[in-house]
């Protein structure tokens, strides 16, 4: 019987956090039956410029949305590193600290699987980790391409050689697995929200109340 923890991972900017990776966080719990998920802010996202809003600020904003979730962890290590915050380094201090048997799930959109070939070491993640693999919905603007389509042929060698579609998988093996779960899609972004913080307009369910009323005591997004 396996009895080891399953815990997920939820790396981002988080500039600000938003409905979309809390719902995405909360089926996943589900549908993997995950014991906790760790959300875990980058402080300096290697494929992106430098956030406007500074890591301690995103991080805040982070702890605020997660509180009431007893399922939701926060994870700052990432925020004491210098340089960039390259998720296999997260991964192996993650490992230094838990052991090689904990089953450690990187959660991840499409979009951002679609750069995964871009990730510092990226081959040597899995072997770290399982990555469960969620579709953003499609829309005009960059986000979400299908991961089933135009994915580089490294990426489509790679998620040939570790696609499973059993959930148990990703129980019995520490790491080595990719998913893919179906949720209900949440067409929401942190980019979208800057922009509508920028025109004035409410960012009001899109987001937890607390996080809007953080940005607007600390005047972050130009309010
Ligand atoms: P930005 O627009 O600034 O890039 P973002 O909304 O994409 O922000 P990130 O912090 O970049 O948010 O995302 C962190 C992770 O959460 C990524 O794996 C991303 O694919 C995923 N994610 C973000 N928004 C959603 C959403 N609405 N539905 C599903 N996954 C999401
Ligand atoms: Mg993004």
């Amino acid at each position: 019987m396996m009895t080891q923890p399953v815990i997920a991972l939820l790396g981002g900017t988080f500039n600000p956090i938003h409905l979309g990776h809390l719902r995405m966080a909360q089926e996943l719990v589900e549908s993997l039956q995950l014991s906790e998920v760790r959300f875990i802010p980058a402080a300096n996202p290697p494929h992106k410029p430098a956030p406007d809003v500074g890591a301690e600020q995103r991080a805040a904003m982070v702890r605020l949305a997660i509180a009431d979730n007893p399922v939701f962890t926060f994870d700052d290590r990432e925020l004491h590193r210098t340089g960039a915050s390259y998720t296999i380094d997260t991964l192996q201090s993650l490992r230094e600290e838990m052991g090689e048997k904990v089953s450690l799930i990187l959660l991840m959109g499409s979009d951002a699987f679609t750069k995964f070939d871009t990730w510092h070491r990226w081959q040597e993640i899995i072997q770290l980790c399982h990555i469960a693999l969620v579709q953003r919905p499609l829309t005009a603007d960059e986000h979400a391409p299908d991961v089933d389509h135009n994915l580089p042929k490294s990426l489509g060698t790679f998620l040939h050689n570790h696609y499973t579609d059993h959930g148990d998988d990703l129980h019995s093996a520490p790491a080595g697995f990719v998913t893919m779960h179906h949720i209900t899609a949440l067409d929401i972004s942190s980019t979208e929200i800057r922009n509508t913080f920028q025109q004035k307009r409410s960012a009001r369910y899109l987001m937890p109340d607390s996080v809007i009323d953080y940005i607007q005591a600390h005047q972050l997004y130009d309010i």
